[in-house]
This record gives C-alpha cells, sequence and structure tokens, in this order.
C-alpha cells in the first residue's frame, strides 16, 4: 500500500517544540509499505521550533496572538498537492494537531480543550476525497487490509456483523435478517460504546470493512464473570479463510490486556470450524452444553 504519514509520527524532528511523535506502528508500517512523510505546518514556511498554534473561530492563531493562517493554509495545499500527484490508498495523520487531527483538535484557548473538528490539512485532504485516519484510531495494516477502531458513527455496522455471526450449520437455512432484533442478540449491540468493556476493532480492505470484533461484559452465551468481556467476531462470508479473523482476535487480545483485564471468554457452536482457530490463539474450553463451549483466554502473564 502506499500511506502518507504526518512526518513527526515517522520520527521526523517538525514538532512546534523541536521534537516528534515517533510511533511504532508507523515504523513498522515504513517495513512493508511505501511511505510519504509530510509536516504541513514546516511546508507552509514555518520554522522548527516554533510557537504552538490553535484554531481559533476558524483562524489558526500562535500562542503569543500572531495570525498563522496562511501558512498553515499553504502546507495543506502542499500536501493536497502532492496527494493528488502521489495518490496515496491511506492518509495517517498525528490526532488533535491544529493541522493533522482527524476528528478533533484543540479549541483555540490553549488551554487543553478538544473540539470536534479537523485541522486545517486534514479537512482539506478529506474534502478532496483522500481517506484520512488518526494514528490513535489505527491499529495495523497487513497485505492490504487495515485493521483500526470502529468510529462512533459505524455503530450500525455491529448488526451486520452480528448476523454474520450467527452460525449456520451445513444444509440449513439462513435466518431471517432481523433475528438480530431478538432481545438476546440485541444486547451485543444496544448501546454499544457506553460501557468500559465496550471495544471494537474492524478489518477493512478495498474501500469496505469486512470483518469486525467487539468485546462486552454482557449475559450473553459466552459470560463467564462480571469482569470479563466477551467477544463476538464475524467476517462477510468472501473474506473467511485468509487469516483476517485471526488478526482480528489478536489485536482485540492486546487491547483488552493493555486495558487490564485478566482474562476474556466466548462461546462458541461445536461444529463451527472457528472453535480450532481460537484454541490456536489462547482459547480453552471451560465449559459446554449440547450445542456449545465456553472458552477463556487468560490474558495476565
Ligand atoms: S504539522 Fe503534522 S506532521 Fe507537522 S509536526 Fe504537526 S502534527 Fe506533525
Amino acid at each position: 500500500m502506499k500511506i502518507m504519514v504526518s512526518a513527526c509520527l515517522a520520527g521526523e524532528n517538525c514538532k512546534y517544540n523541536g521534537g516528534n511523535n515517533r510511533n511504532e506502528k508507523i515504523l513498522r508500517l515504513m517495513e512493508k509499505n511505501e511511505v510519504i512523510t509530510v509536516c504541513p505546518e514546516q511546508m507552509g514556511g514555518l520554522p522548527t521550533p516554533r510557537v504552538p498554534s490553535e484554531i481559533k473561530a476558524g483562524v489558526v492563531t500562535a500562542r503569543d496572538g500572531r495570525i498563522v493562517d496562511k501558512e498553515f493554509r499553504v502546507g495543506a495545499e502542499k500536501c493536497l498537492e502532492l496527494a493528488k500527484r502521489e495518490k496515496p490508498d491511506l492518509i495517517v495523520l498525528q490526532s488533535r494537531s491544529p493541522s493533522c487531527g482527524v476528528k478533533q483538535r484543540y479549541d483555540g484557548t490553549f488551554t487543553g480543550t478538544l473540539t470536534d473538528g479537523a485541522g486545517v490539512t486534514a479537512q482539506l485532504l478529506t474534502e478532496n476525497g483522500f481517506r484520512c485516519m488518526d494514528v490513535e484510531d489505527l491499529v495495523n495494516i497487513c497485505n492490504g487490509v487495515i485493521i483500526r477502531k470502529l468510529f462512533a458513527d459505524e455503530t450500525r455496522l455491529l448488526k451486520e456483523f452480528l448476523y454474520e455471526a450467527i452460525f449456520i450449520p451445513e444444509g440449513a437455512e439462513p435466518p431471517v435478517r432481523d433475528i438480530v432484533e431478538r432481545p438476546e442478540l440485541k444486547i451485543y449491540y444496544d448501546e454499544f460504546g457506553t460501557g468500559t468493556a465496550d471495544h471494537c476493532l474492524v478489518a477493512e480492505t478495498d474501500g469496505r470493512v469486512v470483518g469486525a470484533v467487539w468485546t462486552r461484559i454482557m449475559n450473553d452465551y459466552g459470560h463467564v464473570d462480571d469482569e470479563t468481556p466477551s467477544f463476538a467476531i464475524s467476517l462477510l462470508p468472501e473474506y473467511r479463510g485468509r487469516g483476517i479473523g485471526t488478526r482480528l482476535m489478536r489485536e482485540m487480545l492486546f487491547l483488552l490486556k493493555e486495558h487490564g483485564y485478566r482474562q476474556a471468554s466466548l462461546a462458541v457452536q461445536k461444529a463451527n470450524y472457528a472453535v480450532r482457530m481460537y484454541k490456536a490463539i489462547g482459547f480453552e474450553i471451560i465449559g459446554e452444553n449440547d450445542e456449545e463451549y465456553i472458552m477463556i483466554c487468560r490474558l495476565s502473564d
């Protein structure tokens, strides 16, 4: 893949204070992808180090009161020109920056307060049809498949992937689509994002979300106790068997570990081919009923 990234993430000392935002994820990406680095503030003619700036009433203003809007917009235009020439598949930018932030930026009061909205460069690139992502939302990219966090406006996807997660034994008719409205299934997605263990990663390829793994502490089939998040995972049928599910699961286990969870659980139909994959990544069977295994994966060392 060809990826454009904020230069400070690649370790270049272009930050306002002369430092960088070196990011291991980005350094790993650079090993296997074609990466183009940009620093729009430097490209706009600003020196390094420089006085930090924020967007105040739509105008980029330095902390000392100097208006630097023109330099920021020149830098953004230069990045756009480069993007049009290089045609990157994805642009990964430093979160919250007045140039590079994609979802949020500081609010212009220099008090560390965030507001929704993009930085100048991220906004221009997005308006021109380039796919931009905050570095904090990216998990990894491998063989053209992007693993990233679910965006807040995408929670409707959980219903779709919950339907795909329903195991259909060979020869059986698929259930009707609105089966996911049943109360025992609604708990997987209803008000997702409000619980502390609500985490979701998606796999995106060819500009489309093709798989999702998510966790919640909920009273589902895989519930073992109120401290253990349960897993749900599924992929669109045509993307199964390519290792994407395994990558999603591994990344989610890593994320849960980072959040301090000691174990995670799931329930799986005994006839489901995924049982083997769950065992391979560290899940073990701790219980069963006629149709399902209950499995847990211990996360503490
Ligand atoms: S303008 Fe972007 S690339 Fe340059 S230092 Fe700021 S966040 Fe990093």
